[in-house]
Parts: C-alpha cells; structure tokens; sequence
C-alpha cells in the first residue's frame, strides 16, 4: 500500500498510522491492484474497460480515497451519473466504505446537478428564486400552447410521424448541443447549408420552424419562471463559456469532478464537465465505448475517444477481468459485439466458473411468451431464487404491459423500475399541482398547476371557461387563480371555483401544519379524494395508495418546494421498493446494473434490432443486455408478432457452444459443452457535426 502513497505523494491527513491503514483497507480491499491504483491516481484519469470489470466500484473507491486518504473535503467532490438509480447506488457504495467521514453532497444525475447550480444562480438563465422545473410532460404541453399562440400547426412542424414529439425532440437538442435560442436560426442555416454541400439529409422546413419555435417556447418558459430539462445543464454551461468569473467561481468549488457512464454524455453534458476540471485538470471517467446507446439523445462516443486529446496528460487504465458473469454469458457476449468492426476493441475475461449457457427460447406469440417467462419465473421461484434477483429487460416500454399482466396472473411481484414512475401518475401529479398553488397562488409559474386542477372533480370549467379566465388574467396581469375572482363565468362554475381558490388559500395561508398535513388537507378540500372515492374505476384503490405514499414521502422534505423539485427529477419514488419483487424495465435503464438471473424477450426481427435505431447501436445494446446477467441469462423470440418475423440476427451472433434451445430445465441435459483541456473555452461544435446529430 506504501506504493500509491510514494507515487502519488499523498497527503494523508492523519497522524494515526493504524487508524490510516484500517481506512485504506476499507476502501482498497478487494480490489484488484490495478483497481486500487487507478482509483489512487491523480489528475486527468481515463478508465476504459468492458462491462462488469468493476469501473463504477473503482470510481466509488476514488471518491472514498480522496476523502479519507488524500484529505479532500467531501463538499469539494462532484460526482456524476445518469439515472437516479445508479447515483443512489453510487452514494451507497460511497457511505459504505467511509469510516465517520460524510458522503459528498455533489453525487447526483446531471439533470440533477445542473438543477442545484442553476438554483444558485437561476439568474443566468433569466430565472427567478423559486423557478419551476417543468418535466417533459409539462414542457411538451408548453411547445403545444406556443404552437398554438404562433398559429402553426403541429403538422407544419416536422416531418415525421409524431411531428409535436419530433418539435420537442429537436428543442432539446438544441440545448443538448449547447444551442442558445438565439443562436438556433443561424445554426440551423448553416446546417442547411452544409447538407447541401455534402448531399446530407435534412428537412429544412421543419428545422427553420423548429428555430422559431424555440424561441417564443423559451420566452415562455422565462415569463413562467419555469426550466424544462434541457436548461438545467444549457445555461450554467453556456454561462461559464461565456462569462469567466461565473466559470471561476463554479471551478473554484471543486478539487476533483469524476463521471461514471462517460461513453454516454452529449455535447452539453461534455462541455460541462470539462468547464469545470479546466484548471486543476482533476477528472476522473469511467466508461465503456462498446455500451454508447444514447446517440439518439445526442450522446456521442466521440468524446470518450477524445479524451486524451482534451487532456493531454491524463493516464489511462485498462481493465481486463469481468466480475460478474459466468464464462457462457461473457462469451455470447464477447461474440456479439466483435461484430461491431468499427469499435476499439478489448480484452474481456471472465473470473467466474462456466455457468449455464444461454437459453433461447422461441413462443408462438407475444402472449404465450409473456406466459412463458412468468411461468419460469415462478419455476426459479419454486426453486429458491429470490424474486429480486430476477429482472426482466425489455426493447421499448410498451412491452412491459403483457408481461406484466401474465406476471400478475402468475402472483409474481414485480416493479416496473423506469419513466412513467410514481411522480408521473395522474394522481400525484395532480396533487402536487394542488400543493404547488397552495404554495404559490399568485405567481404566474403555478398557472400551468391550475389548468391541470381547476376542473378535477369537474366544477363546470370547460374550454369556453378557462379561456374567459385567460382572458381577465391577461387583462389584470395577474396569475390564473387571482383572475377567478372577477373572471365573467356562468353562476355555477363560478361558485364552484371561487370554493376551490378559497380551499387553496386556506390550506396555503395556514403554515402551523407538516408538509404531510397540507397535502392531505388540499386532497379534501378540494373534493378530490372523494371524486376517487366516488369512481368505481378499477385502479381506484391503487390511486387512494399513491396518494398516502406520497403523504408519507412528503415527511421527509422541509417544504413544498424541495418536494416538487425533487418531483420533477425524479422518475421513481426513493423508496420504491425492488426488494422481494422481479425487476421490469427497458434496455436503456438497464445499464450499469446486474442481476442474477435476466430475461430477455423480443429478440425477434420484428422488435430487436429495433428498425428506427442505427445498427450498430442495437448491437451494443445487445451487449449491454447480456452483460447485465451474472448467472443465467434466457432470451425468448416469437414466430408472430403484428405479422410473422424471425429470430433477431443478434441470436446468430451468439456460438453455437454457449446457447441451448429452449428452457434448460427441459433438455435432455447432457454437460454444456465447455467454452473455450486544458483549454478552457473551446469551439461550439462544428456544422457537419452538429448535422450528424439531427
Ligand atoms: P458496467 O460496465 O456494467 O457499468 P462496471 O464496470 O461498472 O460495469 P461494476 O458494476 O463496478 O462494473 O462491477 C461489476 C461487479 O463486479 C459488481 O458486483 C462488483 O462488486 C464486482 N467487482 C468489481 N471489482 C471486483 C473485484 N476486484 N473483486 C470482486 N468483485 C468485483
Ligand atoms: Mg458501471
């Protein structure tokens, strides 16, 4: 251990050498050497290894190790990550290897951190204290109403099948590309210009709209002191290129900023992290360019490539033994992604025994698949496996349904770990609109709140209503809820209005209560409660329990506004519980994560690889997919689904000596055959690149 403290001259920052020691260990046991060192080094550090090879453990070791070995305050670390899950995940493997230190309070997704800077400073984006933060929900609605107000319609806006998704897809990446909307007519012309050229492809109508559009949606948003998502990274970024002293005091905050997932940021998200390592040069990154699957949202594997280049000092370390699947699982997967000509290329070894191989099983249809898993999942059940060592990773979201409902009939609990998670439901998101205008009545940011709420119970306020409000709060210059009182409405929605905006008031002017107490108040007196009470709807009961999960989530925040920021960042609530229940989620959230046992369905040409995405990426997607099992890994295919189809092409990629068909518990099992910057302000991304992202 003497050896990393020589080479990285450390300043270990206690006297006690028995006491220093019992820390290392903590943090250094376990690991390999060449674990232990790179998660000791110094300066600019580049991990780039396959899956399963330990990379956010080395990570987490390099927080610890900085805190309790080389003395760094845990105020000064910024880590980060992608999902709410891997940073919870993250600050757990922190905690546990730190003895009476505090985990660092900059671990957080980037969506996250960018939302905490930009509370600091809301200024930068021309925010007020208090902003908003819409979700892509609300922000969808938002670009729907500029439409709207613009005169244009949706149809005029794009191209593509869904042309108001596709409007919003290309604002955020606008701001994912770190594209103010000033900046976006220009942008969009020399695009325009540059297809021409090179014979890209490009739909210059949409594209120009798309510009337009974007700016009267950001005015908006400004006028509602409102962010959406895009914001939370667009302006401090944007801000600390532009602005020195703004970039200094960000800089400044930090020692070292580590990222895990680092083959997976886009422009804006590279541009911040290396704003803020620009003058001590102290990034550490994890990554694995095999696992880029994110291109669609602007990531690009590019930047893992570059990192030596953008730091030019920086070690980087390889690391070759894969910790968590068995031989046959690593070496389908191994074979999977050698297809893919253009990647890098590593070393991939497993550490484990050989295992099981691979189980591929073929269904008729969609539905006898989905039975087909659940009855196996019961089989693993039956026979001692836990149900959350199960998961079950699927292409695309609406496959979870069937699934799910088979996993019911089959009385297999199971959780749905992904986006429409508990903050998303009609229920709470209407509750949180009722404790959000308690907060805030007056104030033009909740007006989004109120037209979700004024006519749920219905109250008589109908299309022809609401505008007559519209109208009276532009006319006074007030918030939607002030206008009600003068608003000229029929006498009955009047009255039943004015009963609502006074159940609001009360509830918000009365402050002697817990956050708990107000909510559940704002559920009465409103009528909503028993407008759930009253439906005989068949998800009534569980709508009842998510509005008590969330009266007892909210004992935990200081006041409404912690609780709805948190909200709307969040995608599952923070103890949604996956213990004693099989793990369902797409692909996508997958990544990072392991299980023991992994089922795979689709894998048929009709679902995986997935039409709309660039090839390559469905293969590393693959990869992702398999490595995510530790100990059995079961794909399922169907012969008929909206049409006949075949196995996915991936299923031929895996040997022919590390899968079986159909259940292993049905073969005639015979043994499985054994398995042989430093430059601070840089160029805003350059035309052709930027063309390749849209
Ligand atoms: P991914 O590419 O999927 O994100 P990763 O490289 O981040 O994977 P980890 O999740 O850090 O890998 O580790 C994979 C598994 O291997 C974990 O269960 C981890 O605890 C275990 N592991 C990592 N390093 C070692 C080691 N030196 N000895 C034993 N187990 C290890
Ligand atoms: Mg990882």
């Amino acid at each position: 251990m003497s050896k990393f403290n020589e080479m990285n001259g450390l300043t270990v920052h206690t006297a006690d050498p028995s006491a220093r020691a019992e820390r290392m260990a903590a943090i250094l046991d376990g690991l390999t050497p060449t674990q232990a060192e790179a998660a000791m080094l110094q300066g600019a550090v580049l991990v780039l290894a396959g899956a399963g090879t330990g990379k956010t453990r080395t990570l987490t070791a390099g927080v610890a190790s900085r805190i309790a070995l080389r003395g760094v305050p845990p105020a000064r670390i910024l880590a980060v990550t992608f999902t709410n899950k891997a940073a919870k995940e993250m600050a757990d493997r922190i905690r546990g290897m730190l003895v009476g230190e505090s985990v660092p309070s900059w671990v957080g997704t980037f969506h996250g951190l960018g939302a905490r800077q930009l509370r600091i400073e809301p200024e930068v984006a021309a925010l007020r204290p208090g902003f908003d933060i819409l979700d892509a929900d609300d922000s969808k609605r938002l670009v729907k109403r500029t439409l709207k107000a613009m005169n244009v319609s949706p149809e005029d806006a794009g191209d593509g099948s869904d042309p108001l998704k596709q409007l919003c897809n290309r604002i955020g990446k606008f701001k994912d590309n770190l594209i103010t909307p000033d900046e976006a007519p220009a942008r969009v012309e020399a695009m325009i210009a540059q297809a021409k050229a090179t014979h890209g492809t490009i739909d210059p109508i949409g594209m120009r709209l798309a510009a337009r559009i974007y700016i009267e949606y950001q005015r908006r948003l400004r006028e509602a002191n409102a962010a959406d998502f895009g914001d939370l990274l667009l302006w401090p970024t944007k801000t600390m290129q532009r602005d020195e002293a703004y970039r200094r005091r960000w800089a400044d905050r930090f020692d070292c900023i580590l990222a895990d997932e680092y083959q997976d940021v886009c422009y804006v998200q590279y541009a911040w992290l290396r704003l803020l390592a620009a003058d001590h040069g102290e990034i550490f990154v994890v990554g694995d360019d095999d696992q880029s699957v994110y291109s669609f949202r602007g990531a690009d594997i590019t930047f893992i490539r570059r990192f030596e280049h953008d730091f030019p000092s920086s070690r980087q370390v390889r690391l070759e033994d894969n910790f968590r699947s068995t031989g046959h699982i690593l070496a389908a997967a191994n074979a999977v992604i050698a297809q893919d000509k253009k990647r890098l290329g590593k070393t991939l070894r497993t550490t484990k025994a050989v295992g099981e191989p691979i189980e591929v099983v073929g269904f008729h249809n969609a539905e006898g698949e989905a039975a087909g898993i659940a009855a196996e999942i019961r089989r693993r059940g039956s026979a001692g496996v836990s149900w959350d060592q199960i998961a079950v990773l699927y292409r695309s979201n609406h496959m979870s349904r069937g699934i799910e409902e088979a996993l019911m009939r089959s009385r297999v609990p199971y959780v749905i770990v992904g986006d429409v998670g508990f903050y998303q439901r009609a229920e709470i998101k209407d509750a949180l609109a009722l404790l959000r205008l308690a907060a805030r009545p007056d104030d033009f940011q909740s007006d989004e709140a109120f037209r979700r709420v004024c006519n749920t119970p219905p109250r008589g306020i109908g299309p022809k209503a609401l505008e007559e409000i519209h109208l009276e709060a532009a006319f006074r210059g007030v918030s939607l809820l002030q206008s009600v009182e003068t608003a000229k409405l029929p006498p009955k929605a009047r009255v039943a209005i004015l009963s609502f905006v006074d159940a609001i008031r009360s509830v918000g002017r009365n402050d002697t209560g817990t956050l708990a107490d107000q909510i559940s108040l704002l559920l009465d007196r409103t009528g909503y409660r028993e407008m759930l009470r009253a439906s005989r709807a068949e998800e009534t009961e569980d709508r009842m329990e998510n509005l008590q999960e969330l009266v007892t989530l909210a004992g935990s925040f200081h006041n409404a506004a912690d609780l709805l920021d948190h909200a709307a960042l969040a995608s599952a609530a923070p103890g949604e519980a996956t213990e004693g229940r099989v793990q369902l989620m797409t692909l996508h959230k997958g990544k990072g994560l392991e299980f023991p046992h992994v089922f795979l369905p689709g894998w048929d040409a009709s679902t995986f690889p997935s039409t709309y995405g660039d090839h390559d990426e469905e293969r590393r997607l693959a990869y992702v997919a398999l490595t995510r099992g530790m100990q059995r890994v079961s794909i399922t295919h169907v012969e008929y689904r909206r049409g006949f189809t075949r196995p996915s092409c991936f299923i031929d990629d895996i040997p022919a000596a590390n899968r079986v068909m159909g259940w292993l518990h049905s073969q005639s099992m015979k043994s499985p055959r054994p398995v042989g910057i430093s430059s601070r302000a840089f160029a805003e991304l350059d035309t052709l690149e930027l063309l390749r992202r849209f």
